[in-house]
């Protein structure tokens, strides 16, 4: 069997701390061939692509890129070479999203809403809402980010991995479980955390349906830390000539699939729980702690209790009988 060829779309450095050496030893881990660095235009996504290219491993493909912070939301901005940094605006903090779009237009760039229904502060669809997202998409010919490693690794971990841990093309999944039957069958018992839970399952699963609506689409982890990197990948049927070659196929859609990247062991439960809950409370304004979980009333647990009792005495009564019978 051939090797695959993975694409890694979404990674931060700056942010976290990341050292660019414990950076492209993962990236070497997971075996990826491709990689773009989209720094938050916050944290100086220049330096970010600097300090990676100078100890860029060999054949690997690394992409300058960056995630701009639009009146829209994230969107993930990637360039053929470090010129990117060097175009006006995008690196505004709240750019008007069209202004963005135009200059990403004329400078040639590739572009893609980040998580399009990720976080209700930082998603287009969220934001501007989908109508006005799907007109921005035809104007500008722009993608939308398929899958993110971080919301993907969300709804597992609440799921306890049951839905993404063999699901190793989301879209297939989604279509044979139409009716999400198995939301019922989740034992989890905080009513507000299976809320928010099904919540975030359904953020994902929009973003994978509102990709049809775009001219190309794009995947990643969303890696703030190394570990992370590689969860969510393109593979791509052929191995690109340079950076310019890949964004080509990219915009061509000549990729294989995009989803929460299969050949790793365990592609999605890398994401320790505490970061995950770190991301959850993020996520719904920590609607967690504002309002907390309820717990059962007192009288409801004595009920319970004084069935289980009478219960338990009748088995007791039924078992003498079968004994003195026996
Ligand atoms: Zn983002
Ligand atoms: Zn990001």
């Amino acid at each position: 069997m051939n090797k695959p060829i993975l694409a890694e779309m979404h990674t931060h450095l700056i942010e976290k701390k990341v050292k660019p050496k414990d950076y492209w030893k993962a990236v070497l881990e997971k075996k990826l061939k491709i990689i773009a660095i989209t720094e938050h235009v916050e944290y100086n996504p220049k330096k970010a692509y600097l300090d990676l290219k100078k100890i860029k491993p060999k054949n690997i493909i690394l992409i300058p890129g960056m995630e701009a912070k639009t009146s829209a939301g994230h969107l993930i901005i990637f360039g053929k070479d470090e010129s990117i940094y060097n175009v006006p605006d995008i690196q505004t903090i709240n750019i008007p999203i069209e202004k963005a779009l135009q200059r990403i237009k004329e400078y040639n760039l590739t572009a893609s809403f980040a998580h399009p229904y990720g976080y209700k502060t930082d998603s287009t669809c969220s934001i501007i809402g989908e109508k006005k997202t799907k007109e921005l998409l035809e104007k500008y010919e722009i993608g939308t980010e398929y899958y993110n490693g971080m919301l993907g690794s969300a709804t597992s971990l609440i799921f306890k991995n049951k839905i993404l841990k063999n699901t190793y093309n989301i879209s297939d999944y989604l279509a044979k479980h139409k009716k999400l039957k198995f939301l019922n069958k989740a034992k989890i018992i905080e009513k507000k955390l299976y809320e928010i839970s099904q919540e975030t399952f359904m953020r994902v699963k929009n973003g994978i349906t509102f990709s049809e609506n775009a001219k190309y689409i794009t995947a990643g982890s969303d890696a703030h830390y190394p570990r992370n990197i590689g969860m969510g990948v393109v593979e791509l049927k052929k191995m690109p000539k340079n950076e310019s070659d890949f964004l080509k196929m990219i915009e061509k859609r000549e990729i294989k699939w995009a989803g929460p990247n299969k050949y790793l062991k365990n592609p999605i439960s890398d994401v320790k729980k505490i970061e995950m809950l770190m991301g959850l409370k993020y996520l719904t304004k920590k609607k967690i702690l504002k309002d907390k979980i309820k717990k059962p009333k007192k009288k409801k647990i004595k009920l319970i209790k004084d069935k289980f009792k009478s219960l338990l005495n009748k088995t007791k009564k039924v078992i003498k009988k079968v004994k003195k019978r026996g």
